[in-house]
């Protein structure tokens, strides 16, 4: 069988930097796009050249960032060409790009249909003006849904992130954005519990009390609100915070969580060939120059993180992993297996924890562990 592998390719611009971003991705000029543009095509290249004879052929490629939709159909073209110049992509590959309402037109919708992109997935993050504003997200309410719209005529494979924690955000808040979004045909929402960090606008915001995101605790039960409600519409919950109508999960994550090999081309991106990860310099001049840093894990190590990711969505565990570091005599694996939290299917030979209890994976893995 061929070898096969994922592309990623990172994005770094934006339109504005949102008042929760830590993500590595900044406002620049048309040059700095263009040179980066030009950059990235050598690096997709230059690392293709580096498998010879045994080049893996591409089951997906997926466009994030940042913000890739605020490059021009020209910058998007050439590196897609780039990508097919240099990789046999198979025809059904899934090719996700990653948007924003403001920057998503029906040019650029156009454009990457004839490019073969396939999948989108589109930053909504919340459907009330009011919280979108607070967050410094560029779009409203009404725009966000009109581009969706206009994106489904072009994709029957739409996917919309939102952002769980928010400011006076409820569960049934976020039952009725799933239910706009659903209205429209989204077949995927990625849900994301709100992270603070420091240095970030939403940081001081809260540290001068003109901000207060939902504590812990309201946080999961908005979250438990959403993940029945979608689960009650058949979106399956095959990940942690991922939901998919049968069919519509994502091949690109689902390859990360497998461990599959993937290429990560632009700043700050991962790949993982090999057995060997590697990162891209997290700064353009840094890039310009090749730098990265690489690691290697141990078996044991690969074993673990074979186990947590596996654990973490529908793909699970196979059992012989589990066998080679003896979790399987561990008494809480036991405990489990009996209390149902963890389901043992013996004909394929894999072990996956039952998705009611994906809120306590963390406490579960570590037990595990132990
Ligand atoms: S659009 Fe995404 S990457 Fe860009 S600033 Fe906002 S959250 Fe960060």
């Amino acid at each position: 069988m061929r070898r096969e592998i994922s592309i990623y390719v990172h994005i770094p611009f934006c339109e504005r930097k949102c008042a929760y971003c830590a993500f590595n991705s900044f406002i620049a000029k048309d040059d700095v796009k263009e040179d980066y543009v030009a950059l990235l095509c050598d690096e997709i290249e230059r690392r293709a050249a580096v498998f010879k004879s045994d080049k893996p052929v591409v089951k997906t490629i997926y466009f994030g960032g940042g913000t890739p939709s605020v490059l021009s159909e020209k910058h998007i073209s050439k590196i897609v060409a780039t990508i097919f110049e240099n990789f046999d992509v198979y025809d059904n590959a899934e090719f996700t790009i990653e948007a924003n309402p403001n920057s998503l037109t029906e040019e650029k919708l156009g454009c990457w249909k004839g490019l073969r992109v396939n999948r989108l997935s589109i930053g909504v993050q919340a459907l009330d003006d009011n919280t979108l504003a607070k967050i410094g997200r560029l779009h409203t309410k009404k725009e966000a849904l009109e581009k969706i719209k206009l994106a489904r005529k072009f994709f029957d494979n739409v996917s919309a992130d939102l952002i769980v924690g928010l400011e006076n955000q409820t569960g049934k808040d976020l039952c009725r954005y799933a239910k706009d979004l659903i209205a429209l045909g989204v077949k995927h929402i990625s849900t994301y519990l709100l992270e603070v960090y420091e240095g970030t606008p939403i940081f001081s915001m809260i540290e001068k009390k003109q901000y207060r995101p939902l504590d812990d605790e309201q946080t999961i039960l908005a979250f438990n609100k959403l993940a029945n409600y979608l689960q009650d519409q058949q979106f399956e919950r095959y990940e942690i915070s991922n939901f998919a109508r049968e069919g519509y999960e994502s091949r690109h994550n689902l390859n990360y969580w497998a461990r599959g090999e993937y290429l990560g081309f632009g700043i700050s991106a991962h790949s993982f060939v090999d057995g060997v990860r590697m990162e891209n310099a997290k700064t353009i001049a840094d890039y310009k120059l090749g730098k990265l840093t690489t690691e290697t894990l141990s078996p044991l190590e690969e074993d673990e993180e074979k186990i947590m990711l596996g654990l973490r969505c529908c793909l699970g565990v196979n059992v012989s992993t589990l066998k080679e570091i003896d979790l399987c005599k561990n008494p809480f694996f036991e405990q489990y297996v009996n209390d149902g939290i963890l389901i043992v299917d013996e004909s394929a030979r894999i072990v996956t924890l039952n998705p009611i209890f994906y809120h306590l994976s963390n406490t579960i893995i570590s037990n595990l562990f132990r």
